[in-house]
């Protein structure tokens, strides 16, 4: 029976990175996700059902597209099993119900989100804001009062967005040029609205370490210094974030013991 869940899980995690591909590719574009059909982006060819199986058919057809033979871009099979690698671990982790479902749409949205920030450099709308007022609602959800657990979430979510437009409007006013960016605000706002502020200060931490670390890497590697080299902050949030889900209670509950 486990066995069964183990494997439906995966399935499912597969399908939902399938059409996470979708909502990366077209949902910045204002496109819709359900029609036209799923398209070769370089020949236009419609793909047929068989050669869009989440991962087999990128195998089978050793990452290229069957009518014009140009390669498939990797993201789409590293998006799909990424999804099914964490919706597993949601799955054994948080356990059946409600949190682990909670969790489960949370590493979705984080996913597309750090996806689109790494191709595109931008956070859309279309994922920040739907996913701040479903993390108000599981929230609400998950609490026994719930209508204080909702307003409590959204609270800091508007607290979080604020803090950072304040220091982004007045890094602007110092430099002129935008430091943290609009987006930025929104996914924290949204990391705040799912996980609480503890996490978020975690988070930000985490992600500010990991970018100056890639930023200094790319440095040594072109061995030339660049003041404003572009990198995806709000992707490394949100890997940040996805390694927070799961192990970012037992950190902050670790150096909270020093205190007590
Ligand atoms: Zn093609």
């Amino acid at each position: 029976m486990e066995a069964l869940a183990i494997i439906f899980v995966i399935a499912l995690g597969l399908a939902f990175g399938s059409f996470l591909n979708v909502c990366i590719t077209r949902l910045p574009q204002h496109q819709s996700v359900v029609l036209p059909r799923s398209r070769c982006p370089r020949c236009e060819a419609p793909i047929a059902a068989r050669d869009n199986i989440p991962l087999l058919s990128f195998l089978l057809l050793r990452g290229r597209c069957r009518t014009c033979c140009r390669p498939i871009s990797w993201r789409y099979p590293a998006i799909e099993f990424a999804n099914a690698a964490l919706w597993l671990l949601c799955w054994l982790r948080f356990g059946p119900p409600l949190r682990a479902v909670g969790m489960a749409v949370l590493a979705f949205i984080l996913l597309g989100l750090a996806a689109t920030d790494a191709e595109t450099l931008k956070l859309p709308n279309v994922f920040t804001l739907p996913g701040i007022a479903l993390g108000v609602i599981y929230s609400g959800a998950m609490c026994r009062h719930w209508l204080r657990c909702a307003l409590l979430s959204a609270s800091w979510a508007i607290t979080v967005a604020g803090i950072l437009l304040a220091i982004s409007g007045f890094y602007w006013l110092l430099r002129r040029r935008e430091g943290i960016g609009i987006g930025d605000a929104k996914l924290l706002a949204l990391i705040a609205a799912w996980l609480g502020p503890a996490q978020v200060v975690l988070i930000f931490i985490f992600g500010v370490v990991a970018t100056a670390v890639c930023g200094l890497g790319v440095i040594i590697y072109r061995r030339r210094f660049e003041a404003t080299l572009p990198l995806p902050f709000g992707a490394f949030l949100c890997a940040a974030s996805l390694f927070a889900m799961f192990y970012g209670q037992p950190i902050l509950d670790w150096y909270l013991s020093f205190y007590r």
